[in-house]
């Protein structure tokens, strides 16, 4: 029987690029192997899975996609919370009978050898060992946050009150040291429903195969050895971890190349343009949206900038909901396009990011600090500012700016509100001044070590190969 490995991603853009990215590294080293990937309808939008889904299957036959049929959310579920996760966890509790039913049907015609599922579909452990599949979690996010995952049941069990109101820095032995405040924010609230899907998928992760990172020895030392080394889980066996980063979608097919913002770029000079762009949620108030614009237009620097609309009703600060096209004369203030269009350039909703930053007019970028664009401004060599929103994108600007210092820090005042000066300096700071080209220098050395890691005997390389063997062993343990 020919033997297939099936992949279960979360429907987000983000997390879903980066376990199709898993897929095709799998197939690179095991053609033979058919990769099964299970897509969960997802009740947000934020970024076209459909396009990416449909350029990956026509161009890879041995990637087949299998769409789970739409779940029914109860109603008033969606609007009950606020954070996309609880959607998410939901979506994948409320899809266990398909995915069990998905995988009876692969197995009649393959030998499954693993399951390897993202983090946030753990609910699906009970459905593997039900059908003795040995299941791997995939971590989209570093070692780092990881390392802190592992270690909230600690913390939970530790205290009786909610990590936003702990105000003290959490210290896991070997790991860099995360103020509460700055842990991901659905775990911040004890009563979150999230808090309580995620503590369990913490809690579960010594009962899967193995954990499956995004990430890469050189880039993250500290957090991989406490892991390996068992510190981060003090009352049970922590799960072996492969750090198999950095995977970063692959846009070789030239798709993006007629984009109208990289047409721009060729006539920008070399490294002078700012980026901005907030990952495939990130959404901001019209106030803010004016202050960015203000900030950019002072600092007299080049830019390319990502807008959206600004969020409506019980989406908060994410893209939640289907998103139109922004009316920038309305949002924008009165006069500034004009005013910044010999240097400046808005794009409507999304860019071709990995492209523009690979661009070699692009000398600094704006980010959120989601894990994927992280990655993909560490492989382009682009130095970054760090402009958290949501999820665990506070815990990797400490990591981006205090441990592995390719980012700067952005201050905003205590509600999140950034102004006009802080925008300004920041965007200045990263391209004029010596902490600037500090940034710059050590991104360029990450960029190195990340192409030796992937490369044979690089550590992500050997980590597959560990990987690889592992699944013949838990093979054999069913
Ligand atoms: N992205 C993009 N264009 C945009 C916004 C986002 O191509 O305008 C891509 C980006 O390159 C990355 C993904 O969407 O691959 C966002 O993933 P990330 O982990 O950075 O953030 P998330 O969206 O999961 O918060």
């Amino acid at each position: 029987m020919e033997e297939a490995i099936v992949l279960y991603p979360t429907p987000a853009i983000g997390h879903l690029i980066s376990m199709i990215e898993l897929g095709k590294l799998i197939l690179t080293h095991k053609p033979s192997l058919s990769i099964h990937i299970l897509i969960a309808t997802a009740p947000y939008s934020g970024g076209s899975t459909a396009s990416y889904i449909a350029t990956v299957s026509s161009t890879i036959p041995s990637i087949t996609f299998h769409n789970l049929p739409t779940v029914t959310l109860a109603p008033n579920f969606a609007a009950s919370t606020p954070n996309h996760e609880t959607l998410t966890f939901e979506v994948i509790r409320l899809n266990n009978p398909n995915v069990h039913q998905a995988l009876l049907s692969i197995s009649e015609s393959y030998s499954i050898q693993a399951f390897i599922m993202d983090f946030f579909c753990s609910q699906s452990l009970s459905v593997t060992s039900q059908l003795n599949i040995p299941a791997y979690y995939f971590f989209t996010s570093g070692a780092t946050s990881f390392a802190y995952f592992l270690y909230f049941p600690t913390i939970h069990n530790t205290t009786t009150k909610s990590l936003k109101e702990l105000n003290t820095t959490l210290n896991i032995p070997g790991v860099p040291p995360m103020p509460s405040s700055d842990m991901p924010k659905p775990l911040l609230e004890r009563t979150d429903k999230a808090y309580e899907y995620l503590l369990n998928s913490s809690l579960l992760a010594p009962k899967t195969a193995g954990a499956i990172i995004n990430t890469f020895e050189f880039l993250e030392p500290k957090a991989i050895k406490a892991i390996s080394d068992g510190l981060c889980m003090p009352d049970s066996p922590s799960p072996p971890i492969y750090c198999i980063g950095p995977l970063i979608a692959d846009r070789g097919d030239g798709s993006d190349s007629g984009h109208e913002c990289l047409k721009w770029l060729d006539s920008q000079p070399s490294k002078s343009v700012v980026f901005l762009c907030f990952g495939s949620l990130g959404l901001f108030s019209k106030e803010q949206l004016k202050e960015i614009a203000l900030g950019l237009e002072i600092s007299g620097k080049r830019f390319l900038w990502v807008v959206r609309n600004p969020p409506s009703g019980q989406s908060q600060n994410l893209a939640l909901s289907t998103q139109h096209e922004p009316d920038l004369d309305s949002l924008l203030p009165d006069g500034f396009l004009d005013r910044t269009k010999e240097r400046g350039l808005v794009v409507k909703s999304w860019a071709p990011q990995i492209a523009v930053l690979s661009h070699d007019s692009v000398g600094g970028f704006v980010t959120h600090c989601g894990w994927n664009s992280v990655l993909e401004a560490l492989c382009a060599g682009v130095p970054m500012i760090a402009w958290p929103l949501y999820a665990e994108q506070r815990s990797n600007r400490v990591v981006l700016v205090e441990e592995i210092k390719i980012a700067l820090w952005m201050h905003e005042s205590y509600s999140g509100f950034m102004g006009a000066d802080e925008v300004e300096k920041r965007v200045r700071e990263l391209m004029d001044s010596e902490e600037g080209d500090s940034v710059r220098k050590r991104v360029l050395i990450l960029k190195e070590e990340a192409k030796a890691a992937l490369s044979p005997g690089g550590s992500s390389h050997v980590a597959l190969a560990k990987l690889f063997e592992s699944w013949k062993k838990s093979q054999a343990a069913f």
